[in-house]
């Protein structure tokens, strides 16, 4: 409702207007999320309270989902859950566990398609200290747009050998002409312009908002023409028809390769940008892609700085963002208290930034880098750091706390 205290507004363009004390739903997840949540929730109030001394604050409201949300309501994703996030606009959330027997393919993708929660956005920054496997890790500072909806993660798919594929292997045949086994299982991957479209567009604004470089359009098109290959035709169409004096094309570059302050708008065959990440990271800033290829280039751009423990996420439709951690539930360590909280904690700094509170994002990411530069990590880097001092998920939220000035 307008003007309810608490509630954030929209501003040009959906950008939040954020009130000084803001409502802010969560989902504290399943398996280790309680642990990570509790870690991440002092470090953001800590931050808070330090940067603006009472005069802005969070104010936390938990909402179910997963098993907690199954225990107390029957139901794994309550549509009050769903209500609160377009209600309150910005929320953040741990893992969640797929239940099993629940017929729900997956807690997220159901958040991520009932909120309409278009673009799973990734950023892999290097966080000096933390170990890589690369040479040189400070060289990867790349945010992923991946779009998050549609291709084959919509879930159109039926077994071999049920009458559904049966059917669709049979119209294939008889009527597409093709040749395709009469056994198949078959998944559909669907892509439009409009889901292709305003996900390249929010990757364009986010590069010349934050004055990024490039945008990368990454693709299967050399095989996959009329999906893939349309992914990378409808993003270059979009760049000039959209932001012709803000873009340029790189087939478009002078010799020099000088872009005259304008964001390049460039694509990668997908194989190839798995080479790319690696061996030339510099080259690269935005990221916009399909959503298969996004869900493993993003795992494995996380490997590059730190694994899932240190990789945050945010999904973002109109005007509505989930902030998230990258990995799941990592049942083996669930009340432990010994996982990296990391992923929850970034992904905050993310939210921050996109509320605007940006010396709270400033003060969170420069105390957990100096935590990790100290060598005061959790289990899962203290394995790959020599000297490093090996501290649970609590005492490494209460390292950040202690290092924020
Ligand atoms: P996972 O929970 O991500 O855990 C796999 C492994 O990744 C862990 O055993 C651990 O490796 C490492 N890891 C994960 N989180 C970490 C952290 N915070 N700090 C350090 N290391 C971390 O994947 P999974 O076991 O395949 O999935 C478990 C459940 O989570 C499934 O139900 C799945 O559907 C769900 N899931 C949810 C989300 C989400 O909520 N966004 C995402 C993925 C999966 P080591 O054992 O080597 O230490």
């Amino acid at each position: 409702m307008a003007g309810e205290p608490g509630i954030i507004q929209l501003g040009p363009d959906n950008r939040p207007i954020v009130p000084d004390q803001v409502i802010i739903p969560f989902i504290e997840g399943d398996g280790v999320g309680p642990d990570i949540w509790k870690a991440s929730v002092a470090v953001f109030d800590a931050a808070v309270k330090k940067a603006y001394r009472g005069k802005r604050a969070v104010h936390w409201m938990e909402v179910l989902a997963g098993d907690k949300g199954h225990a107390r309501t029957g139901q794994w994703l309550p549509a009050e859950t769903l209500e609160s996030f377009k209600k309150y606009r910005v929320g953040i959330k741990g893992p969640l566990g797929t239940p099993i027997g629940g017929g729900i393919r997956s807690l997220n993708v159901a958040i991520r398609q009932k909120l309409d929660l278009y673009a799973c956005i990734r950023p892999v920054k290097y966080i000096p200290g933390v170990p890589s496997p690369l040479r040189e890790p400070e060289k990867v500072n790349m945010i992923v747009f991946r779009e998050n909806v549609e291709d084959l993660y919509a879930g159109i798919e039926w077994p071999a050998n049920t009458p559904e594929a049966v059917k669709v292997v049979e119209f294939l045949r008889k009527e597409m002409g093709q040749q395709v086994r009469m056994d198949s299982a078959i998944g559909i991957k669907p892509m439009s312009p409009f889901n292709s479209k305003r996900l390249i567009r929010m990757a364009i604004r986010w590069a010349l908002d934050r004055q990024y470089p490039s945008v990368t359009l990454v693709h299967k098109g050399n095989i996959l023409k009329f999906t893939e290959g349309a992914f990378r035709d409808w993003g270059y169409e979009l760049a000039r028809e959209e932001f012709p004096s803000q873009t340029i094309r790189e087939s478009e570059l002078p010799p020099d390769g000088n872009a005259g302050g304008k964001v390049v708008i460039k694509d990668r065959i997908t194989d190839a940008m798995f080479q790319q990440i690696l061996l030339r990271p510099d080259e690269y800033s935005v990221l916009a892609m399909p959503n298969l290829n996004g869900d493993y280039m993003s795992d494995a751009l996380a490997a590059e700085v730190g694994g899932l423990g240190m990789a945050p996420g945010a999904n973002i439709g109109d005007g509505l963002a989930v902030f998230e951690a990258t990995h799941g539930t990592a049942p083996k360590y669930a009340g432990k208290d010994a996982i990296n909280p990391g992923s929850v904690i970034l992904s905050g700094v993310l939210m921050f930034d996109y509320l605007g509170w940006k010396e709270v994002s400033g003060m969170i990411q420069t105390a957990l880098q100096k935590t990790i530069q100290d060598k005061i990590v959790t289990y899962d880097l203290a394995r790959q750091l020599k000297g490093a001092i090996e501290v649970k998920c609590s005492e490494f939220g209460r390292a950040i706390i202690e290092n924020m000035e």
